[in-house]
């Protein structure tokens, strides 16, 4: 596997004095080629100010930067092999589908006939080629989108910026088009870059995903590491609903923790790496809402009982309480023969192994 973007103690600072505002700090990654890769965090957390120091739109304060194994310090945004397409991706009004797509390559001085040939490839990639002839004010939101993709990805650049790209389209438009970007970038084999406040589209798309806060990465993983793996409290509240269960130590061997849980029963949790609570230390636990399982009284490791539940069609999301009065919220999956569980019913709760993990304190 090549690496096509390596950072390596990245920072931004913005102004000066009084009024300077740290943007980024200490960012390390490498992005590989052909990856699919999402900058995931809050509105606010660094990821456009990121995706712009890749494009040569701003200049970090420190660290390097190299694309394709060459240093970008000094290279202006058209001296990159690299391509952006905006969340206002903004067509050209005046100019049909297929000139808008031929436009780049119009500019960077290629001939008529290769111009003609890249774009039906990407009227074909984008799946547009009836719509060729047709004004931006003439097709839709997701087509727009489209043939902003293809315009983008027309000069064949190394690499693709996508910076909230999504975020413009209605919710069944936006599912349409996560799985026509992921699409698009398996059959291009271009890296992409993205940068979405959204975890359920980071979840879906993503080979690998930076969680970020406050101009930090705090987790890089898969989607799969990212959601049943997370390290800090941060990242698992970020990413889909979580209970989080503060429970004392009472023996470590190796990365797993015993942990006393409410009511009095053990349970054993994995630690995160390169953390080592001291015993009798109470710590976070978590586990997901649909990693517990519903049972009768008595029965698990855990009893609460049902504060509320909203019945989803598919399954039911419960609200507990438990025997020590922590919030407990799970996720059952319904069939005809089972009933809505009714406020006040008792229940017990069974965890399964290694649904239990500790979060960094
Ligand atoms: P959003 O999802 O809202 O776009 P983001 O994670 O992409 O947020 P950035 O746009 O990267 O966040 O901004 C990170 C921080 O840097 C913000 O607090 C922002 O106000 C600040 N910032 C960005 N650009 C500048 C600038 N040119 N001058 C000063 N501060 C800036």
């Amino acid at each position: 596997m090549t690496q096509e973007i390596e950072i390596a103690g990245l920072s931004k600072v913005f102004g000066q004095g009084a009024s300077a505002f740290r943007a980024l700090t200490d960012i390390n990654l490498s992005i590989d080629t052909g990856e699919f890769f999402t900058l995931l965090g809050p509105s606010g957390c660094g990821k456009t100010t990121l995706l712009r120091m890749i494009a040569g739109f701003e200049h970090p304060t420190g660290g390097t930067l190299k694309i394709a194994g060459e240093e970008m310090a000094g290279k202006g945004p058209n001296a990159r092999p690299v391509n952006t397409v905006f969340q206002s991706y903004a067509l050209f009004p005046h100019m049909t589908v297929a000139q808008n797509i031929g436009f780049g390559l119009k500019m960077l001085g290629k001939s008529r006939s290769e111009v003609d040939k890249t774009v039906a490839e990407m009227l074909r990639l984008v799946r547009m080629e009836p719509m060729a002839d047709r004004k931006p004010s003439e097709i839709s939101g997701g087509q727009q989108q489209r043939v902003a993709l293809a315009r983008a990805l027309a000069p064949r650049p190394r690499v693709l910026l996508l910076d909230e790209p999504l975020s413009a389209l209605d919710l069944k438009l936006r599912k349409e088009m996560q799985s026509e970007l992921k699409r698009l970038q398996t059959e291009t084999g271009i890296t992409f870059v993205f940068v979405t406040h959204d975890q359920e589209e980071a979840l879906t798309m993503s080979d690998r995903i930076a969680v970020m806060s406050a101009g930090r990465i705090l987790q890089l993983g898969t989607p799969h590491d990212i959601y049943h793996a997370p390290a800090e409290r941060f990242v698992a509240d970020f990413i889909g609903d979580t209970n989080f269960l503060d429970l004392p130590v009472t023996a470590i061997s190796g990365d797993v923790a015993t942990l006393t849980l409410p009511g009095g029963q053990s349970a054993e949790a994995r630690l995160p790496a390169g953390y080592l609570p001291v015993i009798g230390e109470t710590v976070t636990a978590v586990v997901r809402p649909e990693q517990a399982v519903l049972g009768e009284p008595g029965s698990g490791m855990l009893s609460g009982t049902v504060a509320s539940s909203v019945f989803f069609g598919t399954d039911t999301h419960l609200h507990l309480t438990l025997s020590d009065g922590q919030d407990f919220i799970l996720r059952r999956q319904n069939t005809a023969d089972l009933p809505v569980p009714q406020p006040g019913t008792p229940v017990g709760i069974t965890l399964g192994a290694g649904t239990l993990r500790v979060l960094r304190s």
